[in-house]
């Protein structure tokens, strides 16, 4: 089918060039009513698509997959992964397909990635399939990242696509189009090493560097370069992760980018009452993902890639081993120091400050803030206002008050700067009673709630009138929350 897109979308075929073994060909699945839930123009702006084009008929052919421009060519990507510690030599795209990379005005190549277009044959017995629900949730959660400046994948639109998915209830079925650096993951390598083709290896990796660590192929080492770019990038953002509270909730090595954009949003929720042991997805029955856990899964992650890189780190497997080994070491350096400089800017300590000082005051404070379940996200706006004199907003919500003034005298002594902390501490985030709403509004067919959170969520930062609701925890009455894949 030709497209009057076509005049302005090229979708390019780098990945499947570079890489056939990991792309198959194929198809999305037909759409028997495509109808558009959400869109999200400033992005498509970027991309250099027109979005009344993209709210046309021929618009909704391709974001649903159905009708590409000429050229392109979809494929379902193919990948391994470790699933909660368990290795699976075969994942992939079950029900995803890569329709081809995007270069913007910007000329940055970006996947333009569908997700819920129907079986591929890396399915297995998946339906390939996804319903309204999920969709929009990915769809609200990835962008509340962007907006809060943290590395993710975009969601470009949501369309409903007139099928019925069948979970546990009959649910209307959707298509998420996501827009990511590239779709790389630590399972992509995995799967290569697996294969025991080393040229395919080299390849995987020397795109991952063109595409992502360019800096790496000026390297001494390129390989070697690039495992010490991707450990750096997930340090960062983990670090990202913990200061605002988000929980993954499926760490598998197959939902890690090379990229360290933050990617598929299953079981993910924001977490209210401080506590590292919080978990929300129904299925982590052990806590492996926990929030407090999160920077260990990244570096046991991170692992599974040096394994799968070490044959093109040295040619002695000893040395490759002692090699990565060490590069892993760096993990831990880099996330602690990142994982500083956020806390400090949270509290809005000022420069140069002793971390024999810095260290316990966070310590501390995290800690009283778990003894009195205290939220995440408004403690930090609070304690600006504490910063400023009225201590009195933050304090109530301690139970041990004593303790509390203690740690203010502590932390005021040093003299905090307030303007600095409201420009990081986000007043509103997608809490999970409004992630809800929205969602159950917009599964029947009511898409403003959605609009009017996701109109909150894009200026995180800046209070506003009439905002309020947006920025309060979840009722009493709305009970422990639980998340679910949504598979
Ligand atoms: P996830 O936990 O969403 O990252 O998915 C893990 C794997 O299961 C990926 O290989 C997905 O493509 C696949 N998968 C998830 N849901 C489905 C589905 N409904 N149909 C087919 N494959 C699926
Ligand atoms: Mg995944």
């Amino acid at each position: 089918m030709s497209l009057a897109l076509s005049d302005t979308l090229v979708l390019g075929t780098r990945f499947a060039d570079e890489l056939p073994e990991l792309a198959l060909p194929w198809q999305a699945a037909e759409a028997p009513e495509p109808q558009l839930l959400v869109l999200n123009e400033p992005l498509a702006a970027e991309l250099g698509l027109d979005a009344e084009v993209l709210r046309s008929e021929e618009g909704l052919g391709l974001l649903v997959g159905r009708a590409v421009p000429e050229g392109a060519r979809p494929v379902a990507q193919v990948y391994a992964g470790h699933q909660f510690g368990g290795y699976s030599p075969r994942l992939g795209d079950g029900r995803a397909l890569l329709l081809g990379e995007v270069a913007g005005p910007d000329g940055v190549l970006r996947d333009l990635h569908l997700k819920g277009s129907g079986r591929t044959p890396l399915a297995r017995g998946g339906d390939g399939l996804a319903a309204v629900g999920p969709m929009l949730r990915e769809y609200v959660i990835s962008e509340a990242m962007h907006a809060l400046g943290i590395p993710t994948t975009r969601s470009l639109a949501v369309v409903a696509t007139g099928a019925r998915v069948h979970r546990e209830t009959t649910l209307p079925g959707a298509v998420l189009a996501r827009v990511a650096s590239s779709h790389l993951r630590v399972g992509s390598f995995q799967y290569a090493r697996a294969t025991d083709d080393l040229d395919l290896l080299r390849r995987l990796a020397d795109h991952a560097i063109a595409r992502h660590h360019p800096a790496a192929a000026e390297a001494e080492h390129p390989h070697r370069a690039l495992f010490e770019a991707v450990v750096r990038a997930q340090a960062d953002l983990v670090a990202h992760w913990m200061a605002v509270g988000f929980i993954h909730g499926v760490m598998n090595t197959d939902n890690m980018t090379i990229s360290g954009e933050t990617i598929d949003y299953g079981p993910c929720a924001f977490m209210e009452a401080h506590d590292p042991a919080t978990v929300y997805s129904s299925i982590d029955t052990g806590g492996r993902y926990a929030y407090g856990n999160q920077p260990a899964a990244a570096a046991w992650d991170l692992a599974r890639l040096a394994e799968a890189l070490l044959p093109l780190l040295h040619d002695e497997q000893e040395q490759a081993v002692a090699w990565a080994t060490e590069a892993l070491g760096a993990f831990a350096t880099r996330y602690t120091a990142a994982w500083s400089a956020r806390v400090h800017d949270k509290l809005g300590l000022p420069g140069g400050i002793d971390d024999a000082v810095a260290g316990p005051l966070v310590e501390d404070l995290l800690v009283l803030m778990r003894d009195g379940h205290v939220d995440h996200t408004l403690l930090f706006r609070e304690l600006s206002a504490a910063a400023r004199g009225d201590a009195e907003p933050a304090r109530s919500r301690f139970l041990d008050l004593a303790a509390f003034d203690e740690w203010t005298a502590r932390w005021r002594a040093l003299g905090p700067d307030a303007g600095r902390m409201d420009r990081v501490n986000p007043l509103y985030i997608p809490r999970n009673h409004l992630v809800e709403e929205a969602l159950d509004a917009g599964t029947h067919g009511d898409l403003d709630p959605l609009h009017r959170l996701l109109e909150a969520l894009a200026a995180p930062y800046d209070e506003r009138p009439g905002l309020e609701r947006y920025a309060e925890p979840a009722p009493e009455d709305f009970g422990r929350y639980q998340t679910f894949c949504g598979t």
